[in-house]
């Protein structure tokens, strides 16, 4: 039950499960999973592979041994690039045992893009997949901190690149031993780096601690938090991603039975629900708008779903209720948060839940909502930033304390969301102030695109913003100045943002080009000029 005092929410306490008391994060993963036995926590839903707690608490232990014949020690970095599969898992919660850092890419980033993103981290060894391994190994081949890159497919004909078999199966690892983690300072402790842009600029490493972790498990083990203990839930949300990733290891410990694809495919994931009677789904808005709208929805049986929990992008009214109408799920919730933030801030509950809310603070969490001009706290139905204080907020960016700085100030995460709180404590969603596109859920940050656009010798000035669209959410639109004289066409230029940086930053939205860019005095481009521009399509700029 959320309070207020001097315009800051309280989340209210909640009942430790006693995760806390460990003194690292490893031993609270080996222990929990010892716990569940024999029960089943992993499927894949492609092959239909079960994998029971005892399988993987053998696989990583085994995994543990790998890392450490890597000579991987505490706080060494270990890059993950694949698909969502078992391997995975184990590579992950071993990294975590051995009090190293875990940092997942995007499957779908360009050669460049991984270049700047495994340039922040840089993990001394790498495991990825068919997709990926090829970009991967020509970045590892620059930087000679990577020292190994291995592969979970059962390919070895890229350079440099070893199968995971190798490693993992070599029988010189002993087979039947334990492992006992290190206790560590989980204040500290960088469990997981994940990409995020923050408020404005290129990707950051995303810092979250062991502690982050430790804490956000135990405030979701509170009686009153959404518990997916035992039940059948699909994951198709990529695990690079810290909604996807945090929301693996939350139901690894309360002991689901995770049913996960490697990626979204129509049949595939509707298969799944109706083939393993899947009763809960994390789900992003574009797979709901999906759920909603599809045609192909129909041919299935979802009726075991109970519930879909969704986050990571704005949830409409619309598309709820016409996800109720059609497969009759009773309870739909929606939750806010950011990678900042280790899972969510915010979620709906069964009695708080108003159409268009994000719900309310999570237990143990401080809120408050600022005016963007004089950084006030404000009441409520007043609109201003939010900022979120807690056990859950990163310990910072990595290599960056500038943006770290800008960001946390004071203990307090100022998200770049505007929104407010209502006389319920239920928490709205408006408006951005930061620099970030959400297309499908995915990241896309502006002043990357622009950047990469800016190395056009065609091009004199970029400025993207995102397009509203309904099932998309925002889609890449770029504004450009072509150099004195230039000739340059709009598919030209949506053509090599295509070629050089990743699907969802392509600009589907489309090219404008413009004689000039609005910039205020300071040279800081004016996007809600731009934005504004985009719903009057005869601007004179
Ligand atoms: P990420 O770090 O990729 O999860 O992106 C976080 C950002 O996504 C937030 O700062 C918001 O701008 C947006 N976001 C996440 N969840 C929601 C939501 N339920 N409604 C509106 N925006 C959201």
């Amino acid at each position: 039950m959320s309070t207020v005092k001097d315009n800051i929410v309280f989340g209210g306490n909640y009942t430790p499960a006693g995760v806390l008391k460990h003194t690292s994060l490893g031993s609270y993963l080996l222990e929990n999973i010892r716990g569940h036995g024999d029960d089943v926590l992993y499927i894949d839903a492609l092959t239909g592979r079960e994998y029971t707690a005892k399988e993987f608490y053998d696989r990583v232990i085994r995994m543990i041994y790998c890392l450490i014949r890597l000579n991987v020690k505490e706080s060494d970095v270990v890059g993950l690039s694949s698909e969502n599969c078992f391997d995975y898992i184990v590579v992950l919660f071993a990294t975590f045992c051995v009090n190293a850092t875990a940092a997942p890419f995007n499957v779908t980033y360009s050669e460049r893009e991984f270049d700047h993103a495994i340039n922040l981290s840089k993990p001394k060894v790498f495991f990825t997949s068919k997709g990926p391994a090829e970009r991967v190994a020509k970045v590892a081949r620059k930087n000679n901190y990577l020292k190994h890159v291995f592969i979970f497919d059962d390919v070895s004909s890229f350079k440099g690149v070893i199968p995971f078999a190798h490693l993992i199966d070599n029988p010189k690892i002993k087979s039947g031993a334990d492992y006992q983690p290190k206790p560590t300072k989980v204040h500290d402790r960088v469990a997981l780096i994940v990409c995020s842009s923050g408020t404005t600029g290129m990707p950051k490493g995303v810092q979250i601690t062991q502690f982050n972790i430790l804490s956000t498990i135990d405030t979701q083990m509170d009686p009153e938090a959404v518990n997916f203990g035992g039940i059948p839930v699909l994951s198709v949300i990529p695990w690079f991603h810290a909604f996807g990733c945090l929301t693996l290891i939350m139901c690894t410990c309360m002991g689901t039975q995770l049913i996960y694809l490697p990626k979204f495919e129509e049949t595939v994931f509707l298969g799944a629900i109706e083939k393993y009677r899947v009763m809960l789904a994390f789900m992003v808005p574009p797979l709901m708008v999906f759920l909603a709208k599809h045609p192909i929805v129909d041919k299935y049986d979802l009726s075991s779903l109970v519930m879909l929990l969704s986050g990571a992008a704005p949830l409409s009214k619309e598309t709820e209720d016409a996800i109720k109408a059609r497969i009759g799920v009773p309870t739909i919730r929606q939750g806010y948060g950011l990678s900042e933030g280790t899972l969510s801030l915010t979620v709906q509950s069964d009695e708080k839940c108003k159409p268009g809310s994000v719900g309310v603070l999570r237990k143990g969490l401080y809120a408050k909502v600022i005016d963007t001009e004089t950084g006030k706290p404000l009441g409520k139905n007043q609109r201003g930033e939010l900022c979120f204080k807690g056990d859950c907020i990163m310990k910072g960016y990595i290599g960056d304390k500038n943006s770290t700085d800008a960001m946390i100030k004071n203990g307090w995460l100022h998200t770049g969301d505007i929104g407010f709180y209502d006389e319920d404590f239920e928490f709205f969603i408006v408006d951005r102030i930061k620099e970030l596109i959400k297309y499908k859920a995915f990241q896309v940050p502006p002043a990357e695109i622009e950047a990469l656009l800016l190395t056009h010798d065609k091009i004199k000035d970029v400025a993207v913003v995102g397009k509203p669209d309904e099932s998309a959410g925002e889609l890449p639109f770029a504004f450009v100045v072509k150099q004195n004289g230039a000739n340059l066409t709009e598919q030209e230029v949506m053509d090599f943002v295509a070629a050089n940086a990743s699907s969802p930053k392509k600009l589907r939205g489309g090219v404008k080009f413009v004689n000039e860019i609005p910039k205020n005095a300071s040279g800081k481009i004016l996007r809600r000029v731009l934005r504004e521009m985009l719903k009057r399509p005869k601007s004179k700029l």
